[in-house]
């Protein structure tokens, strides 16, 4: 016996590098704010401040600068950027969106909020993104929208997806919390469709602890985020808006960000071009190795694309083996070592990523505000809907974040030397 999953030593024990990219910068930002005693000086009415303070509207600038974009508006997180997007282009109870399975939750429950139905598209088995082929036949006359969600960090296929929204008169939000810095051609991931949404939660590539930016170039869609944004229904009358007759979702929420978080992302802008080059060529070094393994085959990036890896994919080659890769990859996982900061997390590797989103109690039994909005509708949700998707979440993807910035190569080269020490010893596993 060699392996740590039968109780052998593991191939690993000191933990990897904490993940951490906060430091005197970020502090000094907050000090600034604190000192100012403005931490935030939002008002719920029409007024200047109807748009946020000074920090709030600083990192809008550069957000939308950076991004080559007309408009950036900042929300208190990317679901609520979500929500926003949905509402400003006005999603009616019974609207259908088609939006990928293989994504965070909010992506669907944005749809749900609304009273629309979201409805699930597969995958393509290559890039894991929503598969434009998939899209086509579940158009019906109530269909409204596209999710798209650049998932993992890799864009999707925009050149379909636009001429597919053109084709049927749909628009397309385009959820790019994972994807910053992502591009086709020489167009931004996020400002692709629509309305983009980007995250700034404490997982992704870059944060303020939580917060989001939704970013469009249409000013009618670009006010009226902002409206939802903030208690939009308290302004209606007020100069600017009375005469407007469209009322659809001008219900608002406060999804307003502060000015300590915009300041943090105002210093963590700046920082995000090297932090996606240091991972993509974490990615590279990692990817030369691992793909000498027979049971690894290393996905394929997008043509003219660049995949910025918030996660990075791997699929398992069920071909040359029996051994299912859960056993695999648990194997692998029992060789290495815990992360600092997130030392109460498991290994930073797993077979899957989300399960697929109609297979959730809610779908599967129609329930979210009491029976509404699945009332409205005779779609079910079963297994089998989206078979790629299934077939990837069950059998054969791998997902891991071991190609973080504070990776250096000799931890990189733990990670490889796990997966070639469980492939060799296979047999202890079958
Ligand atoms: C993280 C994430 C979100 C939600 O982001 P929050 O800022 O935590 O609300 C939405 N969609 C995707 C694809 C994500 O990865």
């Amino acid at each position: 016996m060699k392996l740590a999953i039968n109780g052998e030593q593991k191939l690993r024990t000191v933990p990897f590098p904490a993940y951490n990219t906060i430091d005197k910068q970020e502090e000094e930002a907050v000090l600034r704010v604190l000192r100012s005693g403005k931490l935030s000086t939002y008002i719920g009415s029409w007024h200047k401040d109807f748009y946020g303070g000074s920090e709030v509207k600083a990192l809008e600038e550069e957000w939308a600068d950076f991004f080559n974009v007309k408009h950036a508006i900042s929300v208190n997180s990317a679901t609520s950027g979500l929500y926003a997007a949905i509402g400003a282009i006005g999603i009616e109870p019974g609207d259908e969106v088609i939006v990928t399975p293989y994504t965070m939750s909010a992506s669907a429950t944005a749809i749900l909020l609304y009273g629309g139905i979201p409805v699930f598209a597969d995958v393509e088995a290559e890039y894991f993104c929503i598969d434009p082929k998939s899209i086509e036949k579940l158009i019906t006359p109530k269909t409204k929208a596209i999710m798209a969600v650049d998932l993992f960090g890799q864009t999707c296929d925009f050149e379909e997806l636009r001429q597919i929204a053109k084709k049927h008169n749909l628009k397309i939000i385009e959820d790019a919390a994972q994807a910053p810095y992502g591009k086709l051609g020489t167009e931004f991931t996020g400002t692709l469709g629509d309305i983009g949404v980007f995250s700034l939660n404490y997982h992704k590539h870059i944060h303020c602890g939580e917060g989001g930016i939704v970013v469009t170039n249409d000013d009618e869609l670009a006010f009226k985020i902002q409206l939802i944004r903030n208690h939009g229904e308290t302004v209606l009358d007020a100069k600017g808006y009375k005469d407007k007759k469209d009322l659809h979702n001008m219900l608002g929420f406060n999804f307003r960000m502060t000015e300590i978080e915009a300041a943090i992302s105002r210093v963590q802008l700046k920082k995000l071009k090297n932090l996606v080059l240091e991972r993509i060529e974490n990615v590279k070094y990692l990817e030369t190795k691992l793909k000498n393994l027979p049971c690894l085959n290393i996905p394929s990036v997008r043509k003219n694309s660049q995949h910025v890896y918030y996660v990075h994919p791997l699929l398992f080659n069920q071909k040359n083996t029996s051994l299912h890769r859960n056993k695999f990859i648990d194997a692998v996982k029992a060789e290495l070592p815990s992360t600092l900061m997130r030392e109460d997390s498991p290994v930073l590797l797993s077979y899957g990523y989300v399960k697929p989103l109609y297979l959730q109690p809610i779908y599967q039994q129609r329930v979210c505000f009491g029976a509404y909005p699945f009332n409205l509708t005779n779609r079910v949700y079963k297994k089998g809907d989206c078979p790629t998707c299934e077939d990837l979440h069950f059998n054969t993807l791998i997902s891991h974040e071991f190609m973080r910035p504070s990776m250096q190569h000799k931890d990189l080269d733990d990670v490889v030397k796990a997966f070639e020490k469980v492939w060799e010893n296979k047999d202890e596993l079958i």
